[in-house]
């Protein structure tokens, strides 16, 4: 059984989002080390790649638990996947997926893809608690999102690593509304103000247009979910969007 150097410890899968920015500020305020990891797969919107470091930067300024628990970034080359989605998807799929507005390089079971690599890394560095954004309630679709799918997967790298890793789902049973209550809770109007301006969600790239929700195009799915999400919390009563 691996010996954890390092018990409370998390790895956060911190994509650039506004969802995995949520998860690393909330791993902040309970693992004493928390580390990041994110994946380069040739994604369209490469701009969440690009606004990843300068979060993390702004973060310990932004948010007094990051200071002296960021630990470092993990950035794995993924371009594998590119080649396996062009391969892999059916036309009906691929045609499917762009009228659902997901990205055309969609790979089926992505998130047991990132879970396994993160969980590889967290292995070797001796974390033991690996943190994802994957919610079940703004349903995205994708399958590999749902708890069965994360509590199987958990207990399949334990068994396949003879380890203990805790896959932690913060945002599972919550809607996006409630994840910007989440971080008003946990770092208030400052963290709010640093997911806003520095996290990135739009399918498109877009950085051209502010919106009071942040950057984007403001039409494309996660634009829309993401404005919507704001608006219900900032019009949803005490503690939301006020000062
Ligand atoms: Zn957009």
């Amino acid at each position: 059984m691996l010996d954890y150097a390092a018990p409370m410890s998390a790895l956060v899968l911190f994509s650039g989002g506004q969802d995995s920015a949520v998860c690393l500020a909330w791993a902040l305020a309970r693992f004493d080390r928390v580390e990041t990891v994110g994946f380069d797969y040739g994604q369209r919107h490469r701009v969440e790649l690009e606004v990843r470091t300068a979060f993390r930067e702004k973060l310990v300024a932004a948010y007094p638990r990051a200071e002296g628990r960021l630990g470092e970034d993990h950035l794995l080359d993924l371009s594998v996947l590119g080649a396996i989605s062009d391969t892999a998807l059916t036309r009906d799929a691929e045609i499917a997926m762009i009228a659902s507005g997901l990205p055309n390089t969609f790979v089926p079971g992505r998130n047991l893809l990132f879970l396994t690599f993160a969980a590889a890394i967290a292995y070797r560095r001796g974390i033991k608690h690996i943190v994802t954004g994957v919610c079940e309630t703004d349903y995205s679709g994708y399958p590999d999102c749902r708890d069965d799918t994360i509590k199987a997967l958990q207990v399949a790298i334990n068994l396949g690593m003879e380890s203990r890793l805790v896959l932690e789902t913060p945002l599972m049973w919550i809607d996006k509304a409630a994840t910007w209550a989440m971080a008003h809770d946990l770092g208030g109007r400052g963290l709010v103000e640093l997911i806003v301006e520095d996290t990135h969600s739009c399918y498109l790239g877009d950085r051209s247009k502010r919106h009071d929700w942040g950057y984007g195009c403001g039409t494309c799915p996660a634009c829309d979910l993401r404005a919507a999400g704001y608006r219900r919390w900032a019009e949803g009563g005490p503690n939301r969007a006020a000062p």
